[in-house]
């Protein structure tokens, strides 16, 4: 009986001390990153936003929110946990413009870097035969291509929507309608700063660093936080014709499109979308219609029928005007579109590059934005695509998109293996991209579970149908799964982490490694 005893005052000791052990170890550590000697502030208090993201389903709250004025406040704040070791579970999360879908950008119970705070960094635009600009990891693309325009300039490859940050879509990729022809972003980046999961502040390129540059690009945030980007610039256009075709038909319309980003003289922009069940007379399309305005092309009523619209731009100069009309003309001639389905507009660059913000505000006022968005992103094998297409436009999703679907094909060419994006392995692949909206109803079904249903099954049927799927903008909850996506690159992937983050400090937000305590 005095064993028992003996046993039970022992665990009550043992459980005490864990428990306060561990409170001493949490409520220790705002006080621990208090002490640093940081130019920037941490925050304790008001930590919310920071646990949120443009997907709106989840939210971790972290402990600290820092908001760094230099790099050297992320390298300090990096290095300290670092030194910690597995003694503190505190891990670190780069925060840029929160765009992520599912926690990406957050850290449960750690702290969380707001990128943005270290982007007043001036940005340097270099003029000259190669030109470039260096912009903060925290800079949003839009003031980039602001600050590049003064100078005649731009950077070549963009993503839809420019309210993200530099080190945002370079930790994914950043695709847009100019992959094809110039690669993602990660393949227009000549040089980085970044801070390694130890708190090392290190310049990497292709020359210097190889290593380094190539893990963080496309990296996931895993192996670093980059604080400066040099992007190559090109000359900006003035203008762009800005064009939307329609098709019935999804073999004609890939045909097209394929032919378009091989051919030498081409567009500048292609990229596609899919028009599900827009229900209506189709015949009345014209009395409703602008065809000045391409926008109008994706409110067309399709009859309930599901259409492919091809958008294309061509860039060009004002007095270049001529020239450009008839080389159109040449390109549209080799296309198989419904002939009386044309819709052609001239904007300003700057006017089609920011194109989405326009939709962004009008959703805003309606309070459509800041709603659920379980979107979901795939890049298909061009030799599967149609399967796809059969499938998915045909059988899944009919009845509404809950959003804009897209989908067009880029070439493998232009992208670097020696990157960390998974990509699937044929020479000219698609990105489609259900970017749908929940939006709440009191009263109908719950569009969230209707659309994480939907999506379920579109990747259930990739893997029946061994289609060689990636997700872009990947989320898995295990790690069985992330070795599936990474595959072959597993290994190298796992190597990368234990040199440059051996503590899984960096990006736990994306849940592939977890940090050993
Ligand atoms: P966050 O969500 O803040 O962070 C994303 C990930 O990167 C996190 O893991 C974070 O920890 C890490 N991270 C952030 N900053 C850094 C840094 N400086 N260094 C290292 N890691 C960092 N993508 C495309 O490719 N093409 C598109 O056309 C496109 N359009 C989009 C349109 C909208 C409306 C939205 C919401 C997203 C779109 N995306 C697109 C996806 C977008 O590129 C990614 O979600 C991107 O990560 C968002 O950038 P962010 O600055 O908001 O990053």
């Amino acid at each position: 009986e005095n064993n028992i005893q003996f046993i039970r005052v022992s665990m009550i000791f043992l459980l005490i001390c864990v428990t306060t052990r561990m409170h001493f170890c949490i409520s220790s550590v705002p006080s621990s990153l208090e002490t640093l000697p940081v130019e920037g502030h941490f925050n304790f208090d008001e930590v919310s936003h920071a646990a949120k993201d443009f997907g709106n389903r989840y939210q971790h709250h972290p402990v600290a929110v820092l908001h760094p004025k230099s790099v050297s406040d992320i390298a300090v704040t990096i290095k300290h946990i670092w030194q910690m070791g597995p003694r503190s579970h505190l891990t670190v999360a780069a925060k840029g413009h929160g765009h992520s879908l599912q926690g990406q950008a957050q850290a449960h119970r750690g702290v969380v870097i707001n990128m943005e705070s270290l982007k007043g960094t001036e940005m340097q635009v270099h003029t000259g035969n190669f030109p470039y600009v260096d912009a903060s990891g925290g800079e949003l693309w839009i003031n980039i291509l602001h600050e590049s325009l003064k100078y005649g300039l731009a950077p070549r490859s963009w993503t839809d929507y420019l309210h993200l940050t530099v080190g945002g879509t370079l930790s994914n990729a950043g695709i847009s309608g100019q992959a094809f022809r110039h690669g993602p972003q990660i393949s227009n980046v000549q040089q980085l700063e970044v801070v390694t999961g130890k708190g090392e502040v290190v310049n990497c390129s292709e020359e210097h660093n190889g290593e380094l540059f190539h893990s963080v690009l496309g990296g996931l945030g895993q192996f670093g936080i980059i604080t400066q980007a040099r992007i190559i610039l090109e000359p900006a256009p003035a203008m762009v014709k800005w064009i939307r075709v329609l098709y019935s038909d999804f073999t004609t319309f890939a045909r097209d499109q394929e032919h378009l980003i091989s051919a030498e003289n081409t567009f500048d922009y292609i990229e596609g979308f899919v028009i599900i069940n827009r229900t209506g007379l189709l015949n009345n399309w014209r009395s409703s219609f602008n065809p000045q305005d391409p926008v109008q092309a994706s409110q067309f009523n399709s009859d309930g029928r599901t259409l492919y619209c091809l958008e294309l731009a061509k860039y060009f100069n004002l007095e270049e005007t001529n020239v450009l009309n008839q080389e159109i003309k040449n390109l549209m001639s080799h296309l198989s579109y419904i002939p009386s389905t044309l819709f052609l507009s001239e904007v300003t660059y700057l006017e089609f590059l920011d194109r989405v913000h326009v939709s962004e505000v009008k959703l805003r006022s309606k309070g459509l934005w800041e709603i659920a968005h379980p979107w979901l992103n795939l890049l298909i094998p061009k030799s599967k695509i149609h399967k796809f297409a059969d499938e998915v436009f045909g059988n899944i999703v009919t009845e509404t998109s809950n959003g804009p679907v897209l989908i067009y094909p880029i070439n493998k060419s232009k992208w670097d293996n020696r990157t960390s994006i998974i990509i699937p392995e044929e020479d000219i692949f698609y990105l489609v991209a259900f970017l749908a909206s929940a939006v709440p109803s009191s009263t109908g079904p719950d569009a969230l579970e209707y659309i994480l249903t939907q999506n379920k099954r579109i990747l259930e049927f990739c893997e029946i149908a061994h289609l060689g799927v990636k997700q872009y903008l990947p989320y898995y909850t295990t790690q069985e799964e992330w070795r599936t996506h990474f595959g072959q690159q597993w290994e190298s992937f796992q190597q990368r982490k234990s040199t440059y983050d051996p503590l899984a400090i960096l990006a736990p937000g994306q849940r592939i490694f977890q940090k050993a305590i």
